[in-house]
């Protein structure tokens, strides 16, 4: 297998800090480069002018806030496996988890996917989360899943 491109969806907890790490020594041995994705999921319901305070007294769009948000957490990580010797691009976008990553996939000829079997918000006695689940069954490429020793 050609492992050029991993890409690593990360949803900021412990189960995806483990698989990134697995998907940096993979990287090490290997060279290749690894995207790092975060999906934004919105409630529905929220109006996507929504406003909220950015903490410096200016009301900026949700949407706008929390991409920034985001953006800033993913690119450390991202900076930091650069720091390590291996090539990281931070990606966040707002949507369906499945579907993103999906697209991801397909617009940067992604190889392998290393993921969590777990993430933030899952029932522990499952075998893994929802978006896991999915990915496994739906995407075009081999998926890695690490479960964290934790689990
Ligand atoms: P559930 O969401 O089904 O209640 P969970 O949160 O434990 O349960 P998942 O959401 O499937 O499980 O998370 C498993 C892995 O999927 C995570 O470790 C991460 O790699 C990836 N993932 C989940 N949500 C996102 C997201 N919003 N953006 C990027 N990656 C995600
Ligand atoms: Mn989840």
């Amino acid at each position: 297998m050609n492992w050029k491109t991993i890409l690593v969806p990360h949803d900021f907890s412990a189960s995806a800090s483990h698989a990134t790490e697995i998907a940096r020594d993979e990287a090490k041995q290997r060279g290749s480069r690894v995207i790092l994705l975060h999906v934004i999921e919105l409630p529905h319901q929220l109006d996507a002018a929504a406003l909220v305070s950015d903490g410096e007294g200016h009301m900026i769009p949700l949407q706008s806030y929390a991409t920034a948000r985001a953006t800033q957490h993913l690119q450390e990580l991202a900076d930091a496996l650069a720091a390590d010797g291996t090539a990281a691009t931070a990606v966040v976008v707002i949507g369906s988890p499945v579907d993103e990553i999906e697209r991801v996939v397909a617009e940067n000829a992604v190889d392998v996917i290393v993921m969590g079997t777990h993430g933030r918000t899952g029932i522990r006695k499952l075998i893994a989360g929802s978006v896991t689940e999915r990915v496994v069954r739906t995407a075009s490429v081999p998926v890695l899943t690490i479960r964290h020793p934790g689990e």
